[in-house]
């Protein structure tokens, strides 16, 4: 297959570049490395079957492609640290940005556009867990607003371009994942926790720590991300991807410390606005529409991850 990666350069994108790479599909990855790393696709440097283009999708003329069987939009900045310094770029990635891929899906006659959409357009959720359902409860004001809202608007663009042009398009609502290639220093919870731990530093929990998440092991993701891609006749359809074991802050440091043999004690910091309280994914329709469901269990998934920032 030939397939187009936007992103594929990020934690999530080079995870899957790699994945089509090793099936023997020719992929393109586009790539402005506004967080993405060159780093993340050394190993496949001198794969013939890889191209990769440095640009802004925002500002790229996708005349010059051809065309994909599938096309995969991953490209924006999605780390809550990122929301303060790239607000107006995610913005725009996730608008004119995406405007430009799909205008292109269209002409090029490419066959299925997946999207990675997020659970934070469900904001700081009243109903839990989250079923695709649900319309959400965003602060469209708030500093989270750029992404929570990037994503809404974008996953408003997708089903217009469904609507109008009857094209294959699947959203995927990625949960939280964690997993090798994380930026190390990109704020997120396991990476923070994780680098803390291995150096014997405090780990620092936000608020009282008693908010949740559910983590989800990057190869899972892959998988989920490849079957939204592949499965047959699910255009249209928008699907939660993610872990469902929901745990606290507070456990995840805890067992982060006990993988780890470390001596760090948990220090709180204060909280971001609208940070949500609780996140997890309902994947009902996951499991009956992809017959997909995460496999690596987090203690599993937190040593890979323990073992990958070790020999960094
Ligand atoms: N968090 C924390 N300490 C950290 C980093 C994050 O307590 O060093 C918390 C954060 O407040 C949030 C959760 O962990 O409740 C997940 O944060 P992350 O930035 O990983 O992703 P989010 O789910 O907020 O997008």
């Amino acid at each position: 297959m030939n397939i187009l990666i936007t992103g594929g350069s990020g934690f999530i994108g080079s995870h899957l570049t790699k994945f089509h790479l090793s099936k023997n599909d020719e992929v393109t990855v586009v790539d402005n490395y506004v967080t993405g790393s060159k780093k993340n696709l050394a190993s496949e440097i001198n794969n013939k079957n890889l191209k990769i283009i440095e640009a802004d999708i925002t500002n790229f003329d996708f005349s010059s492609l051809t065309t994909f069987d599938i096309i995969y939009d991953l490209a924006s900045p999605a780390s809550p640290q990122d929301f303060k310094n790239l607000s107006i770029e995610i913005l725009k990635t996730n608008s004119v940005g995406l405007i430009d891929v799909l205008d292109f899906f269209i002409k090029s006659n490419s066959k299925t556009f997946v999207f990675s959409s997020t659970s934070e357009v469900y904001g700081d959720p009243l109903e839990h867990p989250q079923k695709e359902s649900y319309f959400g409860n965003v602060n469209p004001v708030g500093l989270r607003s750029c992404y929570d809202e990037g994503k809404r608007f974008a996953e408003a663009l997708m089903m217009s371009y469904f609507r109008r042009y009857d094209c294959d398009i699947r959203i995927a609502r990625i949960f939280n994942t964690y997993g090798p290639f994380m930026k190390r220093d990109d704020g997120r919870v396991v990476s923070n926790f994780v680098n803390q731990a291995i150096n014997n530093q405090p780990l620092t929990a936000y608020g009282n720590g008693t908010q949740t998440r559910s983590l989800c092991y990057v190869s899972d993701m892959i998988e989920g991300l490849y079957s939204l891609a592949t499965t047959k006749n699910i255009s249209g359809e928008i699907i939660n991807i993610g872990n469902p074991v929901e745990k606290t802050i507070i456990e995840i440091a805890d067992i982060i410390k006990k993988l780890t043999n470390s001596k760090s004690e948990i220090s709180f910091k204060a909280i971001g606005a609208d940070d949500p309280k609780k996140r997890c994914p309902d994947i009902t329709k996951a499991k009956k529409l992809l017959s997909w469901e995460p496999k690596v269990d987090l203690e599993t998934g937190l040593k890979k991850t323990i073992e990958y920032f070790k020999n960094i």
